[in-house]
C-alpha cells in the first residue's frame, strides 16, 4: 500500500560505502556486545527497529521522494503538514557497539542511551515502523524521515583533527584487550573497545549527514541521535567520553562543501559541560559562533580549568565569536536557561545571522541527571529549540552529546523532536531565574558588549568598577565594618582571630568572626554563619545609585539580638562572596566549609557549651552542612541546624562513614528553608541528605529571615531544650 511506505532519504552521493555490520537476527548485537551492551531490551521495539535498520533502507532519487511525499499527502487529508519537507532522524543501531571492555562496568556513556531515545520517539508514534500498530489513516501528526549514519572519511575528520589523532583512534580497532584497558585507564575519561573507531566514525558521519540533508533542502530540519558524543574531543585528543568532535567536523564539512549556502554557522551547546573541543576548533574562526551554556563552578566542574570561563571570547579574527555562559553553581533550571536564552543567546544569534544552526544537545542538564545536577525539564529544552528554530530560515540540526539518565534524555529528546516537527513547546512550570543566573548573565554581557551591539552595558557596572583601584571601597567590606561596630555597641561583641596565610589577607576578612564576650562559659551557644546582607537599591541612572535610595536588608541581625536576649553565647561569622584586593580565584563554598571547621576546632570545641544550634544564611549555610560530616563529634552537642539556603545550590550532608546515621540525624535535626521557586521543589522525592526542607513564601533571603522569624526561633528554643545525644 502506498501510504504505508516510509520516506527514506538517499545516501550521500559521494559517501563511502558502509561497512555492513547488521545486528544478529534477535537484534541483540551479541557478536560485538560487551559490558553494557548485554542488556535486557531484546524484545519489542528493538527488534522492529533492528529489522528496519538492517533491511528497511532503500536509496531513492529526488523524484521518487517527491512521489512518495505526494502519495502520503493524498492519503492523509487530515495531515497537519504545512511543508512537504520532513524532520529527519539519524539513528543507527551500530553505534551501540562502542562499549567498555570491562564486564559489569556500568559506564554512564551507556550504549542504551541512543536506544532509549529511539524507543521514546517510536512509542510516541513519530517513527514509521513497519510493524507500527497505529493505523496510518488515523495518524494526524507528521512523522520523522529516518536515515542511517555513514562513516566519516579521514579527510573530513582531519578538517578538525590531527592525523595522529585519527591514527590513534584507528589503532584501537586492532588493539589487544590489555592495551585497550591501559588506554581506558590512562585516558581522560574515555574508554575504547575494538568497535570504538567504527562507532566514532558513524557518530561523526551521522552528524554530517544530518547537516547535509538540511543544507541541501531534502529535510526541513533534523535530529541526530548519535554516540559516542563529540564536544570534548580536542583536535589532537580524545577526552570526556568523546572520540571525534562530531559537530565541529560537520560544521567544517558544511562550510567547505557548501560555500554558497553555508557561510556562517552557529553552534549552540547546551550540554551541562563546556564543549572545550568545539571551542578549540573554532577559537580563531570568524565564521563559526560558538555559544556554550555550562556549569563552571570556578573551573572545578568537568572539564577542569579555565577554558569555559566568561572571559574566553575567541582570538585573532575569531575574537568575539566565542560566548561562554558559565554557571557558577549547580541546580540551574528552566528559568535560568530561558533567562540567558532571551537575554544573551537569541540577541547575539540574531545579530550574527547564521545560515545553519547546530545544537550540541547534551541532555545532562536535565532534571534527574546526577552528573549534571541541574533541573532542565523537557518543556525547557523544547522552548530553547523553538527559539533556535526562528534562526537561519529554520535550518537547524540537533546532535546528541551527553546526558546520562536514560529516561531524562529520552523525554528531553522527544520534546525537542516534537518542536522540530512543528508542535508548540509545552508549558514551563518555572520561569524565575536564580540570582546566580542573573549574575552570570550580567558578567557575560559585560564581556560580550564589546562585540555585539545587542549586549548593551548601559545598565551594568562600568568597567571602571571592576578594576582593582576601586577595591578599597567595595560596599560589602564597608557594611561588615558597620555590622561589627553595631554588634560591639549593642552586645559588646568582639573579633575572634582567624589565622590565615599572608597571601590570603584581604580587607574582606576584617571582623570576619565576632563573638559575645562570655561565649566560652555559656551552656548554650548559637553559631550564625552568613553571607553579607543584601542591599536593595533604586539605580538613579545608568551607573549610579543614590545612597538615600539604597537600603541594607540586614535581617540576620535580629537573630543575634534574639540569642543575646535569651542569654546564649553567640558567634557571628561573615562569609564574603568576593575578596577585595586578591585576583586569584576564591571559592565561597570551600571557604565557608573551612571557616566552619576552623571555628569548631578553635573556639566552639574548646568552650564549655553543652548545646549548640547553628544558623546558616545563604551560600554560607553550605559550610554548616559540611561541618556535620567533617566533624563527627558535632552531633554530641549540636541540637539543631536552621539553614536559609534561599535560592542557592543545596548542599547534601556527607557522612564520613556510610550508614553511620548522619543523614537520618541531619534530616531530623534541621530546618532547611529554600525559596518558593527553588528548583528542589521540582524533584519528585525530597532527599533526606538535604535535611528537613521547608518551602519559604518568598524568593529573597532577607524576606525569608523576617517572615519565618517567630516560627523558627520557637523551633530553635525547642531544640535547645531537647536532650542532646
Ligand atoms: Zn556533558
Amino acid at each position: 500500500m502506498p501510504y504505508s511506505m516510509d520516506t527514506v532519504l538517499p545516501d550521500a552521493p559521494n559517501a563511502p560505502t558502509n561497512t555492513e555490520r547488521p545486528p544478529t537476527s534477535d537484534g541483540s548485537n551479541s557478536h560485538s556486545a560487551r559490558g553494557n551492551n548485554k542488556l535486557t531490551e531484546r524484545s519489542g521495539n528493538v527488534n522492529q527497529q533492528s529489522r528496519s535498520d538492517a533491511g528497511g533502507y532503500v536509496s531513492l532519487n529526488a523524484g521518487q521522494i517527491k512521489e512518495v511525499t505526494k502519495k502520503k499527502t493524498q492519503y492523509k487529508p487530515n495531515s497537519l503538514l504545512y511543508t512537504s519537507k520532513k524532520t529527519g532522524l539519524c539513528y543507527d543501531v551500530r553505534m551501540r557497539y562502542h562499549a567498555t571492555v570491562d564486564e559489569g562496568d556500568m559506564h554512564p556513556e551507556d550504549p542504551r542511551r541512543i536506544y532509549f531515545i529511539y524507543k521514546a520517539l517510536a512509542e510516541d508514534g513519530l517513527i514509521d515502523d513497519e510493524d507500527d500498530v497505529m493505523s496510518e489513516q488515523l495518524r494526524v501528526q507528521p512523522v520523522l524521515a529516518k536515515f542511517r549514519a555513514r562513516e566519516v572519511t579521514k579527510a573530513e575528520a582531519c578538517l578538525v583533527h590531527s592525523e595522529a589523532h585519527w591514527k590513534f583512534i584507528e589503532s584501537t580497532s586492532r588493539m589487544p584487550l590489555r592495551e585497550l584497558q591501559d588506554h581506558t585507564r590512562d585516558g581522560d575519561s574515555v574508554y575504547f573497545n575494538n568497535e570504538s573507531f567504527f562507532c566514532g566514525k558513524l557518530s561523526c558521519g551521522g552528524a554530517i549527514e544530518a547537516c547535509r540533508h538540511v543544507v541541501e533542502g531534502t529535510l526541513k530540519n533534523a535530529i541526530a541521535v548519535i554516540r559516542p558524543p563529540g564536544h570534548h574531543a580536542e583536535p589532537c585528543n580524545a577526552m570526556g567520553f568523546c572520540l571525534f568532535n562530531n559537530v565541529a567536523v560537520a560544521t567544517k564539512v558544511m562550510l567547505k562543501n557548501y560555500p554558497e549556502k553555508v557561510k556562517k554557522v552557529l553552534i549552540l551547546d547546551w550540554d551541562v559541560h563546556h564543549g572545550n573541543g568545539t571551542q578549540s576548533a573554532f577559537y580563531n574562526n570568524p565564521d563559526v559562533l560558538y555559544i556554550s551554556i555550562h556549569r563552571y563552578s570556578n573551573g572545578t566542574f568537568y572539564p577542569p580549568g579555565t577554558a569555559g570561563n566568561v572571559d574566553k571570547c575567541g582570538e585573532g579574527v575569531g575574537e568575539g565569536k566565542n560566548v561562554n555562559i558559565p554557571w557558577s553553581v549547580g541546580a540551574m533550571g528552566d528559568g535560568d536557561y530561558i533567562y540567558v536564552f532571551q537575554r544573551i543567546v537569541m540577541p547575539i544569534a540574531m545579530e550574527f545571522q547564521p545560515d545553519l544552526v547546530i545544537v550540541s544537545a547534551g541532555f545532562d542538564a536535565a532534571a534527574g541527571d546526577s552528573i549534571g545536577g541541574c533541573y532542565v525539564t523537557p518543556p525547557g529544552y523544547a522552548h530553547m529549540t523553538a527559539m533556535l528554530k526562528t534562526l537561519a530560515n529554520g535550518n537547524i540540526v540537533v546532535c546528541l552529546e551527553g546526558g546520562y539518565n536514560l529516561l531524562a534524555i529520552a523525554h528531553s529528546a522527544l520534546a525537542v523532536t516534537k518542536v522540530l516537527l512543528g508542535e508548540p513547546p509545552g508549558i514551563l512550570k518555572s520561569t524565575f531565574p536564580s540570582n546566580a543566573a542573573v549574575e552570570t548573565c550580567q558578567q557575560v554581557m559585560l564581556y560580550q558588549a564589546k562585540y555585539w551591539s545587542s549586549m548593551s552595558i548601559k545598565t551594568l557596572l562600568p568597567e571602571l568598577v571592576r578594576s582593582k583601584t576601586m577595591d578599597q571601597s567595595r560596599l560589602h567590606d564597608v557594611i561588615r565594618i558597620y555590622q561589627s561596630k553595631t554588634l560591639a555597641d549593642k552586645h559588646n561583641m568582639f573579633e575572634l582571630a582567624v589565622m590565615r596565610a599572608k597571601e590570603r589577607q584581604s580587607k574582606s576578612f576584617v571582623d570576619q568572626v565576632l563573638s559575645s564576650p562570655d561565649y566560652q562559659e555559656k551552656e548554650t551557644l548559637v553559631l550564625i554563619i552568613h553571607d553579607p546582607p543584601q542591599v536593595s537599591a533604586q539605580p538613579s541612572d545608568d551607573r549610579f545609585i543614590n545612597l538615600h535610595d539604597a537600603f541594607l536588608l540586614d535581617s540576620g541581625s535580629a537573630y543575634v539580638d534574639w540569642a543575646i536576649a535569651k542569654g546564649y553565647g553567640v558567634i557571628d561569622a561573615n562569609v564574603p562572596q568576593f575578596l577585595s584586593g586578591l585576583s586569584e580565584p576564591f571559592d565561597v563554598q570551600t571557604h565557608a566549609q573551612q571557616l566552619c571547621c576552623y571555628i569548631w576546632d578553635n573556639y566552639i570545641g574548646l568552650s564549655d557549651a553543652k548545646k549548640v544550634v547553628i544558623i546558616g544564611i545563604g551560600k554560607a549555610a553550605g559550610g554548616a552542612t559540611y561541618l556535620m560530616g567533617a566533624r563527627a563529634e558535632c552531633r554530641n552537642i549540636v541540637t539543631g541546624l536552621l539553614l536559609f539556603y534561599g535560592d542557592v545550590d543545596l548542599r547534601a550532608v556527607v557522612p564520613p562513614v556510610q550508614g553511620d546515621g548522619l543523614v537520618e540525624w541531619y534530616w531530623e535535626n534541621s530546618q532547611v528553608y529554600c525559596s518558593r521557586d527553588h528548583n528542589v521543589w521540582q524533584q519528585k522525592k525530597l532527599r533526606k541528605k538535604y535535611g528537613g526542607l521547608k518551602q519559604a513564601k518568598s524568593h529573597c533571603i532577607a524576606d525569608m529571615l523576617r517572615e519565618e522569624f517567630d516560627r523558627v526561633t520557637e523551633w530553635l528554643e525547642e531544640r535547645i531544650k531537647s536532650p542532646s545525644l
